[in-house]
């Protein structure tokens, strides 16, 4: 799977992470299936609280709207317009998914009430020069582990 940042996302990423600091942040990806096996994040909500990932799925309401919003705007095209997953910070340590981070992300996919095929999660953080670094799986029903996705950050030199 390709999983394409386009560089105004990759700018509101780094802006929400200067914003967060040491705090994790995080939120839902939307986006556009733009070819076989590749997709587009066309949008991100925001948990503007801070605190862990868990807490993230816990205000599903408040980022629904956003996910609700999106759907809108994109014409209720879900075929081609979709939530694509997670995304959340790792300030102080790598970008490899947690355990618990797993072990969410086995609860998104296979929770019927969601009924996503699969789920994305991209992890972020910045550099000690403030350089936006990515790096993000993708999840199936039924698949313990995490799977690559070939992370494309595009206007990134
Ligand atoms: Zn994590």
């Amino acid at each position: 799977m390709q999983l394409i940042l386009p560089p105004e996302i990759g700018q509101r990423v780094v802006e929400q992470l200067r914003v967060a600091g040491s705090r994790e942040t995080g939120g839902l990806l939307m986006g556009e299936h733009v070819g076989p096996d590749t997709f587009r994040v066309l949008d991100l909500t925001v948990d503007q609280g801070g605190g862990s990932f868990a807490r993230f799925l816990r205000n599903f309401r408040r980022h629904g709207r956003g996910l609700f919003d999106f759907f809108r705007r994109t014409g209720r095209q879900f075929q081609r317009f979709n939530y694509l997953g997670e995304w959340h910070s790792h300030p102080s340590f790598g970008l490899d998914p947690s355990g618990t981070d797993l072990a969410t992300m086995r609860g998104i996919v296979d929770d019927p009430h969601v009924g996503a095929n699969f789920a994305v999660l991209l992890i972020v953080r910045l550099s000690p020069h403030g350089i936006l670094e990515a790096r993000a799986t993708h999840h199936l029903p039924s698949r313990p582990e995490a799977l690559p996705v070939d992370l494309v950050l595009e206007g990134v030199a």
